[in-house]
């Protein structure tokens, strides 16, 4: 296993501080269920740059965004209270 990658955005080479099996199930996390061959490895600064852009793109406040609360859940918060 190679521990290093090439961004796609910027072309730069990183090392890679992650296993695939890591990568895989937090894009899965993040992106749902895209075919692994369908994704691309971008460094930490262009992901950043991409999440900005889907954020602005996407008009999800600033604020919520960064609480990590899910900005595409569109299932209602359940009431606890
Ligand atoms: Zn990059």
């Amino acid at each position: 296993m190679t521990d290093t990658y090439t961004c796609a955005a910027c072309s730069g080479t990183f090392t890679k501080g992650w296993s695939d099996e890591e990568q895989a199930a937090a894009a899965k996390e993040l992106f749902g269920t895209i075919p692994v061959t369908e994704m691309v490895t971008v460094c930490d600064d262009c992901f950043k740059e991409m999440e900005e852009r889907r954020r602005v793109a996407e008009g999800i406040p600033l604020e919520a965004f960064r609480d990590g609360r899910d900005p595409f859940a569109t299932r209602p918060i359940p009431n606890d209270e």
